[in-house]
């Protein structure tokens, strides 16, 4: 494989610290921030309660749209007096909106985790609706809620929703699964069109009568390496996953783009001079992030669950050290390829127990820890080096073009440091 050495030893066998405490991360509602944008036919209806409402709210910030493309049907503690009025209810909100806004041909029904909501059989709502709407309007749910999803987990619990919906065929075909920013798509379609792939779609595609057809004779690949569930919707429908690195940074692409070369017979002087230029690009852009990075440590609270492949690209491409690499779950069918490539030497941990992790990041005081809002402030306060995870989610960061600026995510928490510490060196000897 070009592009990458693959480490004596890599991480895919060493024992994983398991812990089940308590977490400490968003739910999987927050995708649809992301999603919404991606889907442009398509309507999120969270099925939840006040909470579930603000939580969009501020996760949308300042977003302000004429015609939203996500609400909250609220259900309130009365509604559990019965739950025919509950779906009678629900029912009539579909008929409000969707009489209101024709333009919208996938209703997503998102569960959330009130116990009023959980006692609501949506999957029944969504096969009634659907069966009312039809052909106009396909209705789909998911579940989005805190007590089942991280915030990543919500794409993949639309995703597999959508899976198990789309049509059947025998045809030959490629689907790219994850819901990419379009800038990052189309550059991802010209790569693979450069190398010849023929029918390549995506999942989600834009448009509800874009999302690709699946059978025996489709490969997928997936572009997020939080699609476990999918990936699993898909091979249940009979197609054949290319298991690669992510691509993130310049190796990372290549090696996902040599994965998909190697099961479509891509010449290898073709595969070169379609990827020379971008990966010399790729390379220049992290060399000049790399210099505030390189013989830094780094430590990953699980959150987005980018971290595996994020610690592959920060250590082979970036010159860092991690020292734990916490994601909520590891899937090594899905995984597997950028765990060989990592190392052996950090703890790699799942799931969480957020005190005995709080107490490992103080102890070995990494240069940047990456972990979720809610501990950024204090670790900060700590002396600590932060990075959001969501940021990693919400900013374009796959392929050769944003090589750079994935490493200069990494890269602006320590310069920012560097500069206070130079403007206030006094307050930054007290916090640490
Ligand atoms: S789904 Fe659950 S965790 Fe998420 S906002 Fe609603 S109540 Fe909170």
């Amino acid at each position: 494989m070009k592009g990458h050495t693959t480490p004596a030893a890599g991480c895919r066998d060493v024992p994983v610290l398991k812990e089940r405490g308590q977490r400490e991360v968003f739910c999987g509602l927050t995708g649809i921030i992301w999603l919404h944008r991606k889907m442009q036919d398509a309507f999120f209806l969270v099925v939840g309660s006040r909470t579930c409402a603000h939580l969009l709210q501020s996760a949308a910030g300042v977003m302000i749209f004429a015609e939203p493309r996500f609400g909250t049907a609220i259900l309130e503690e009365q509604d559990l007096a019965g739950m025919a009025d509950a779906h009678d209810e629900l029912d009539r909100e579909v008929e409000r909106l969707l009489s209101r806004r024709p333009d919208i041909r996938q209703l997503f029904l998102v569960g959330s985790c009130p116990s009023e909501v959980i006692k609501l059989d949506l999957a029944r709502a969504a096969e009634r609706l659907s069966s009312v709407y039809a052909p106009n309007v396909q209705v789909v749910n998911f579940s989005g809620s805190g007590i089942e999803t991280t915030f990543t987990q919500g794409e993949d619990a639309c995703l597999a929703a959508l899976s198990r919906e789309l049509p059947e065929t025998d045809a030959s075909n490629l689907v790219v699964v994850g819901a990419l920013p379009d800038v990052v798509e189309d550059q991802m379609r010209g790569l693979l069109e450069g190398l010849g792939i023929p029918y390549v779609s995506v999942l989600p595609a834009q448009r509800a009568g874009e999302h690709p057809a699946v059978g025996p004779n489709t490969r997928f690949i997936l572009t997020q390496p939080f699609l476990g569930e999918t990936h699993a919707a898909l091979v249940g429908r009979g197609a054949q996953h290319i298991s690669a690195p992510f691509p993130f940074g310049e190796a990372g692409t290549t090696a996902w783009l040599q994965a998909v070369a190697d099961a479509y017979g891509v010449r290898p002087d073709r595969f070169d001079s379609v990827t020379e230029a971008p990966r010399a690009r790729a390379r220049k852009a992290i060399a000049a992030a790399a210099r505030d990075l390189t013989g830094r440590s780094i430590f990953f609270f699980p959150d987005s669950q980018l971290e595996i492949p994020l610690a592959r690209f920060l250590t082979n491409e970036c010159g860092m050290t991690p020292l734990e690499i916490g994601q909520p779950y590891i899937t090594k069918e899905i995984v597997g390829p950028d765990l060989d490539l990592i190392p052996e030497g950090p703890v790699l941990s799942e799931g969480q127990d957020v005190d005995l992790q709080l107490d490992r990041a103080r102890k070995l005081r990494p240069d940047v820890t990456v972990c979720g809002l809610g501990l950024a402030n204090p670790l900060e306060a700590e002396g600590l080096t932060t990075k959001w995870a969501i940021e990693l989610v919400f900013t374009p960061v796959h392929f050769y073009e944003q090589a750079g600026d994935l490493a200069a995510l990494f890269a602006r928490p320590i310069r920012r440091k560097n500069l206070i510490r130079a403007m206030h060196p006094n307050r930054m000897e007290a916090a640490e």
